[in-house]
């Protein structure tokens, strides 16, 4: 009898993206029984297994159609996307989602003292990267001259053993960057975790089982992230800045608006908000006057 086909997917081994990228399978339902140093994790429940690799080998993997999908940075994907153009081979693979999680940049930064006054400014710096191709674009697309120190890893502590006046790295929060002295000038590209699938083993258009499987891990994907996405609001407000509130809490319409026992000019509002509650979303919701504010998460939603 024929195996049944089953979908192969490359995720980090360990570092940066492998936490969230193996909970976001756990989470669509797949049952995967990861045992220390395996590379293989065999799907128990879905016919889908996971290969724990080096983030840099995911984008050839998925190419080469070893692995038919792949969970990556954007930043690697762009750094050897652009090899890939130079090799002018046919680009094997494709985005298919982009997964929310792993947000970062990729930025220039330079020693707190150092002036800047736009990328002219980098012009005869020694810049140390592990992105060299994306920073080459760079200087080209801002026709700067400069030169590019390629090293393999801890690239903020280049400046100090003087092996280069500038850097080009991954910036997230920023605090690497205020620990080591250095001040971000200026943004190359901003990155995301993304699903890719190899157009190899996955081929467009073409109904196959595998595809079957994967429209099911797409499902899935959509209905994690869109519950990741929504928050259940509470709070307190004036009556008067209610038509203001709304304008600022994005996707969340129809709030439930209950009155407060003993206080007329204000209300009780609950309201299911589709994308995402930020800080400054809140700073401004007190600013309108809103009090008691709570954000819960959900859980499920069906809608
Ligand atoms: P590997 O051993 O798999 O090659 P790595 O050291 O190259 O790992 P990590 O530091 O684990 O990579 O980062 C993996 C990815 O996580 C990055 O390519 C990037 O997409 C993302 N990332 C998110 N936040 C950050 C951050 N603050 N700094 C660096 N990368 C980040
Ligand atoms: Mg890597």
């Amino acid at each position: 009898m024929k195996a049944q086909p089953r979908l192969r997917i490359a995720v980090q081994k360990s570092g940066r993206l492998n936490n969230d990228s193996i909970d976001l399978l756990i989470r669509c339902g797949l049952k995967i029984r990861a045992t220390k140093n395996a590379l293989f994790c065999h799907g128990e429940n879905l016919p889908i297994d996971v290969l724990l690799v080096r983030d840099d080998d995911i984008p050839s993997l998925v190419v080469d159609g070893v692995c038919d999908l792949g969970i990556v940075g954007e930043n690697v994907l762009l750094e050897q996307a652009i090899i890939y153009q130079q090799d002018n081979a046919q680009s094997n693979f494709a985005v298919i989602k982009k997964l929310g999680f792993s947000q970062c940049r990729l930025a220039i930064a330079l020693p707190q003292a150092q002036l800047f006054d736009g990328p002219d400014s980098l012009t005869g710096l020694r810049i140390a990267t592990t992105y060299p191709n994306l920073l080459r674009e760079y200087l080209m697309r801002n026709q700067v001259k400069a030169k590019i120190v390629t090293i393999s890893g801890s690239v903020e502590i280049a400046p100090r053993l003087d092996m280069a006046d500038a850097i080009c790295d991954l910036v997230a929060t920023g605090r690497t960057l205020e620990e080591h002295n250095l001040k971000e000038v200026d943004q190359v590209v901003t990155s995301q975790a993304v699903l890719i699938k190899s157009l190899k083993t996955l081929t467009e258009n073409v109904p196959s089982k595998k595809n079957d499987i994967l429209e099911l891990l797409l499902r899935r994907i959509g209905g994690v992230l869109k519950a990741q996405e929504s928050k259940y609001i509470m709070f307190h407000a004036p009556k008067a800045s209610l038509p203001m509130i709304k304008e600022f809490l994005p996707g969340s319409e129809m709030p439930t608006i209950m009155a407060l026992d003993g206080i007329e000019d204000k209300v009780a509002v609950h309201v299911v908000s589709s994308e995402g509650v930020f800080w400054i979303t809140l700073e401004k919701l007190k600013q309108a006057g809103a009090s008691s504010i709570l954000v819960l998460p959900i859980e499920k939603m069906l809608s």
